[in-house]
């Protein structure tokens, strides 16, 4: 025995100096997978023109600020920074809400943060579902155990206050969804009296405005919003990542009274709440990691919007959009959205020009003028082109542009049926 493990002694020690001397001499390595060509070239990234429904450019201020140095995320000065957002996002949504912060995420970790946090497993929820968000919302709640019911609009429509009384009084949800700014069909959702309906069902109003905020007029505090949310990649122009989002007191009660933990610790509103200082402790405690230059972008893309000033910015998209939608019915081109007051003015929905294959014309716009606009999404799909034209992209000029590429593209692309 004593021989055995004498032997095995020797040759595991004989085996590794081997090793260490292919190893050294470059013979041999411990590693299996070669270090990748690829990553040994520059990175390159093309500049392209962004409008399609997002991301939309990011001006070189916004980009700068993302490139300040890396720092803690629980330093002082970055809590600085956080606070300078909460009020940025206070003033974007128009609230006095303390509850008010960016998720480290997208705008689908927004969503999931309201619906996550507000909603208990067999709650009811109900969803105005005019296109893809509000199909995401109901998924989301389902996949929490909530009892999901939905009103459904084809795509280009809209609810009346109506129909919303009528399912908020059959339905009895505890949080009702409506999407702001329908991205997938171009629909400017009214939200005038919703806020106040739900709360006569004691219902919280939850509403996304990721396509819209910033681009069309939002009054949280005055519209009954309870829980609003966006991203940071539209009409912000910042670099997507981070999503700002903002609870009522009413919604603040119901999601710190709840019976269960919500389900997503990362998402967890009380956590998100200590790390943006909206709970009033004198400390904060390590949730997760703050992409704090992500946090540099977003405080920037709000001093943007605070030096223009909001309704400076709303009138602007609201021109540029009316100047846009001329220019397409000009060319003999048709709005998806019939009627003008439910017309996105940050993403227009073009009915799919007939005869002709929409991926072409998306592709042959990218390739021949440098220029991302979209086909539809959900259930648009092949019946839209979109333009996005957000923030800093809203302009004349870049209306210009695209309809230009637009007159090209139905010059040069295959035409199937007179
Ligand atoms: N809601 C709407 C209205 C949107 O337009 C988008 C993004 N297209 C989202 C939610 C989801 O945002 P993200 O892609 O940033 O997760």
């Amino acid at each position: 025995c004593r021989i055995t493990s004498e032997v095995w002694f020797l040759w595991f020690h004989g085996s590794l100096r081997f090793c260490f001397a292919c190893y050294t001499a470059g013979k041999m390595s411990s590693i299996s997978v070669p270090p990748p060509k690829c990553l040994q070239k520059p990175l390159t990234v093309p500049y392209r023109h962004m409008f399609g429904p997002g991301p939309s450019n990011v001006p070189s201020r916004i980009l700068e600020a993302g490139a300040n140095p890396v720092i803690g995320h629980m330093h002082p000065e970055i809590f600085e920074i956080m606070n300078d957002i909460k009020s940025g996002i206070q003033y974007m949504f128009q609230t006095q809400n303390k509850m008010t912060l960016a998720v480290s995420g997208t705008g689908h970790s927004a969503m999931e943060c309201a619906i996550f946090n507000a909603v208990e497993p067999g709650e009811s929820v109900l969803v105005a579902v005019n296109g893809i968000w509000g199909e995401r919302a109901a998924e989301m709640a389902e996949r929490i155990g909530a009892r999901v019911n939905t009103i459904v609009a084809p795509p280009g429509g809209c609810f009346t206050i109506e129909e919303m009384e009528k399912a908020l009084s059959k339905h009895r949800p505890a949080l009702l969804f409506v999407a702001h700014g329908e991205s997938s069909t171009g629909v400017l959702h009214p939200l005038d009296g919703i806020g106040q309906l739900c709360h006569k069902y004691n219902c919280l109003f939850l509403v996304d405005s990721v396509a819209s905020i910033g681009g069309a007029p939002v009054y949280m505090d005055q519209q009954g919003i309870d829980i609003l949310y966006t991203g940071s990649q539209k009409v912000l122009n910042a670099p997507p990542g981070t999503a700002p989002i903002s609870f009522s007191e009413r919604a603040c009660q119901k999601i710190f009274s709840r019976r269960t933990k919500p389900v997503s610790f990362y998402l967890d509103l009380s956590w998100l709440a200590n790390y943006w200082g909206c709970d009033g402790k004198p400390s904060r405690v390590y949730h997760h990691t703050g992409p704090v230059t992500a946090f540099y972008s977003l405080r920037e893309s709000l001093s943007v919007l605070v030096e223009e000033g909001l309704e400076n910015s709303w009138e602007r998209h609201l021109k540029v959009a009316e100047y846009f939608h001329a220019g397409l019915e000009s060319m003999g081109l048709k709005l998806f959205v019939k009627e003008k007051r439910l017309r996105l003015p940050t993403v227009t929905t073009i009915v799919a020009p007939y005869g002709y294959d929409w991926k072409e014309i998306t592709s042959f716009i990218m390739k021949t003028h440098n220029l991302e606009i979209s086909g539809g999404l959900g259930p648009s799909v092949g019946l839209v082109l979109r333009v996005g034209l957000m923030g800093c992209n809203s302009s004349r000029e870049n209306v210009d542009m695209v309809l230009a590429a637009l007159k090209d593209a139905l010059k040069h692309c295959h035409k199937s049926k007179v």
